[in-house]
């Protein structure tokens, strides 16, 4: 059962400031298609091969975008149609990534997943990491023409304390903005603070989030 006021309510909320990825994964491809009779484009899913599966089956001009941790052998799978790959954290990665999108003909964007929780198990590089994969990005830039990056991806730590979540979104918005500053990234396509999900999004956006991931609270718990 989707929740279509709570998306009604949100798509006018968040308009012009941020865009909706509705965060699909074990929902069935009824619950997709309903939300997306409404009017919905961008769904993420974190899985690559139920990704692929609901891809075949679902309209095509879905926007599909990958969230979960992304291993290099199947980045394969999903080249031909991903929208946007949300959880690039190794530059290995980015390479397979700019081979895949080359022989599909497509430039694939991307976001740099950000470590900004407390937890050790979850995906991501620090600022300094990010930093290094810039270098490496800058010094190959002539080769990886199949790959734009976006912007960057974060997770908060699971807490219910909110000045901690704050202070985590504030981190890497400000991080976003020097990068935007910087020599690597001082592109308009640089454009994308990917925070916010089910629990924290209202955090999210008010410390400047531009696109929020969101599963429960349009499709209900899983
Ligand atoms: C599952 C997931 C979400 C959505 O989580 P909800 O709490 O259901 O909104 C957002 N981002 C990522 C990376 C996820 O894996």
């Amino acid at each position: 059962m989707i929740q279509e006021e709570f998306w009604k309510e949100l798509c006018k909320e968040i308009q012009g400031k941020a865009r909706l990825v509705a965060v699909s994964k074990t929902k069935p491809a009824a619950d997709i298609l309903a939300l997306y009779e409404l009017g919905q484009r961008d769904f993420g899913e974190n899985y690559v091969q139920e990704l692929t599966e609901k891809a075949t089956s679902l309209p095509s001009d879905i926007l599909w975008h990958f969230i979960g941790h992304l291993q290099r052998n199947k980045v394969k799978y999903i080249a031909p149609f991903v929208h946007l790959i949300h959880g690039v954290d190794s530059f290995p990665l980015l390479l397979e990534i700019n081979k895949q999108a080359a022989k599909n003909n497509r430039v694939i964007d991307v976001l740099m997943q950000m470590h900004i929780a407390d937890e050790e198990t979850k995906f991501g590089m620090d600022e300094r990491d990010i930093i290094e994969f810039l270098q490496y990005y800058e010094a190959q830039r002539n080769s990886l023409s199949h790959v734009r990056i976006r912007g960057l991806m974060g997770m908060a730590t699971a807490t219910e304390d909110p000045t901690k979540i704050h202070s985590e979104f504030i981190r890497m918005r400000q991080f976003f903005m020097n990068l935007k500053k910087s020599e690597f990234l001082a592109k308009s396509y640089f454009d994308t603070c990917s925070m916010g999900m089910s629990g924290d999004y209202q955090i999210a956006l008010d410390a400047g989030s531009t696109m929020l991931r969101i599963g429960s609270l349009l499709f209900g718990s899983r």
